[in-house]
């Protein structure tokens, strides 16, 4: 075992089950081991790295803006936060944007922000407002978040749960949603595809049905973008596909352009409006470092037209996966560059397919034991796409014919 394992098993805590690789270098959609060996990263850092590694437009920001000022709280004004904040609503559509720094501070954002407003707009009684969440989703790992989780790993011995107020749907049906709306009722938290949960993608028109559905019941529709979101699905946003307008959207992973944690809640006016201040925040939340590096990276995903690059390549690779003849292979789906690839367990795990495929060059990361998750650099090659298949075909043939 490489030394460097040895360490991290000696001393890290035993939360992760990493692969057997030690990563030093990245470059584009490309990764290097300890000993030199490169691979191609069909992962990005659960699309945290959208950009690739070490973007040159996203590392001069970053450096620049590191040299210059990083770090100020929000007790005073920055000169990259507004232009970061005004990019973010143009890009979104959205009005007001609340910068966070990971994923689940967003989404907690988010959650707070939604019940004041229900008890501001909607006159909902004090702490008594209800928020829907979908059976599968996953939003993150604070304690408030894995109470709503419905996957026993995440949840279960992480109780008592600080609040209630939270309902289940099941994913992909407006019907269900439409039955459990009740007048405390202050927002539908949904991801457009549910990303941990296997790469699940929800009928067509699901969406566009749950805004409609949400904006009848005066009900806030919050979107869940932190992974989806930033070219990922082949759209700028993931619900871009449908024409959806959400009340409260959330970004994250990409924001922060592959080198730092950068999150943000957005929100429609007088949504956001129940904010007062002293009512939320976060030391790093809106630094200057962060700021500039999520400018930088906006400005990357539109300037290198990165979500049509996304929608070609990743109907590119889903025909060429779905092609791939394998008895091992029991289905393949996604959208842009988002595919999950189910696997029959009883051939093989999801864990020793991506083993096998490390083997191969190939960087992927399995999900719930059945799938194989490949979710490249948006900025990846065809060339590379199509060398990666070969790898995926070679890596599956061990397991049958
Ligand atoms: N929401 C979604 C949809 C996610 O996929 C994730 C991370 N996988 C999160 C929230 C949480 O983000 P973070 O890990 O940065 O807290």
């Amino acid at each position: 075992m490489s030394d460097k394992i040895a360490l991290e098993r000696r001393y890290g805590a035993t939360n992760y089950a990493p692969l057997p690789i030690v990563l030093s270098r990245g470059e584009g959609p490309w990764l290097w081991d300890d000993e030199g060996r490169k691979y191609l990263d069909m992962l990005s850092a659960y699309s945290a790295v959208s950009f690739g590694y070490g973007h040159p437009k996203i590392l001069k920001a970053f450096t620049d803006q590191a040299a210059r000022l990083a770090v100020t709280s929000r007790a005073f004004h920055s000169d990259t936060l507004p232009p970061f904040l005004a990019k973010l609503c143009e890009v979104t559509g959205m009005d007001r944007a609340l910068p966070m720094t990971t994923g689940a501070e967003g989404v907690e954002t988010a959650i707070k922000c939604a019940r004041k407003w229900a008890y501001v707009s909607k006159k909902v009684p004090r702490d008594t407002a209800e928020i829907i969440v979908c059976d599968g989703n996953f939003h993150g790992r604070t304690s408030t978040i894995v109470g709503f989780s419905s996957e026993p790993q995440y949840r279960d011995d992480f109780g008592p749960y600080a609040t209630q107020g939270f309902k289940h749907v099941p994913f992909g049906d407006a019907t269900a949603l439409a039955a459990a709306i009740t007048p405390n009722t202050a927002a539908f938290l949904v991801e457009p595809v549910q990303g941990e949960a296997g790469i699940v993608v929800p009928p067509e028109g699901y969406l566009k049905e749950c805004e409609r559905i949400c904006r009848e019941r005066n009900v806030l529709l919050i979107v869940d973008e932190v992974q989806t979101g930033l070219g990922r699905t082949g759209k700028v946003l993931a619900i871009h596909h449908e024409g959806v307008k959400p009340d409260g959207l959330i970004l994250g992973k990409a924001l922060g352009g592959g080198l730092m944690p950068v999150s943000a809640f957005l929100a429609r006016e007088d949504v956001m409006g129940v904010f007062k201040p002293g009512d939320h925040g976060s030391t790093f939340g809106g630094n200057a470092l962060g700021a500039a590096v999520g400018l930088a990276s906006l400005n990357v995903l539109l300037d290198e037209n990165l979500a049509e690059r996304s929608a070609t390549l990743g109907d590119y690779l889903l025909k060429k996966l779905k092609a791939v003849q394998s008895p091992v292979v029991t289905d393949v789906r996604g959208k842009g560059l988002l595919i999950g690839v189910e696997l029959d367990p009883r051939k093989v795990s999801a864990r020793r397919f991506v083993e096998t495929l490390l083997k191969h060059g190939v960087l992927s990361k399995d999900t719930h034991g059945t799938v194989a998750r490949f979710a490249p650099p948006l900025i990846v090659e065809r060339a590379d796409l199509d060398w990666a298949v070969d790898r995926i075909r070679d890596a599956l043939r061990e397991y049958g014919p």
